[in-house]
């Protein structure tokens, strides 16, 4: 059997809004239905594909094209990717939606308030305190998406229920079979 499609699900938004506990989630799932899928994510990919990049505009660019080069590849081979990247930029969202096979852009949203306040790296308190230069939503832009396919309210929602809509997503769309008993 080889009826799968493949997708790229690229999980866009501010760091701790849940773009990596999200795509975890979905991971399972997926895996548990028998998808082929590959998880890409901006705190792994940064320590190795792309460990010679640091956060100017330049090189946030640079981060997506190569990643976006492995996503392209994965997903016109039948598999299912999962890319957690920040990914500021909307014109650089853009390159990627041209260049892979079936782009879904999820917005992960939650308020900057609920992401300094979950700090889940610590980086917020250090971002405040004027300590790191290039963060984004704090002292580097975040250009929200105008019109992607899925919203996820974090503050909102549970995980769960995130990941759920995604699925929905996904099953409404004929990328995966839908679940026998739900
Ligand atoms: P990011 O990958 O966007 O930097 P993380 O996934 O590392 O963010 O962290 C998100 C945090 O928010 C986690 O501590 C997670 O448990 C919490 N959270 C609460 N509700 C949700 C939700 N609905 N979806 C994703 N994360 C959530």
């Amino acid at each position: 059997m080889n009826d799968q499609h493949g997708f790229t699900l690229w999980f866009t938004g501010l760091s701790g809004a849940g773009k990596t506990t999200v795509a975890l989630a979905l991971e399972k799932e997926l895996r548990a239905r028998g998808v082929k899928v590959e998880r890409l994510d901006g705190d792994t990919v940064r320590k190795s594909l792309t460990r010679d990049l640091g956060f100017s505009k330049e090189d946030r660019d640079k981060n997506i094209e190569r990643v976006t080069f492995v996503a392209k590849l994965l997903s016109r081979n039948g598999v299912a990717v999962l890319a957690s990247f920040i990914s500021p930029y909307r014109e650089t969202r853009a390159m990627v939606r041209a260049e892979t096979t079936n782009f879904i852009e999820v917005f992960v949203h939650a308020p900057l308030e609920v992401c300094a306040q979950r700090d889940v790296k610590g980086m917020y308190a250090k971002a405040f305190a004027g300590e790191i230069p290039d963060f984004t939503g704090v002292s580097d832009p975040y250009e929200e998406p105008l019109d992607p396919e899925i919203t996820l309210h974090t503050h909102e929602e549970t995980v769960e229920q995130s990941a759920a809509k995604c699925l929905t997503y996904l099953e409404e769309h004929g990328y995966i079979p839908v679940a026998e008993s739900a």
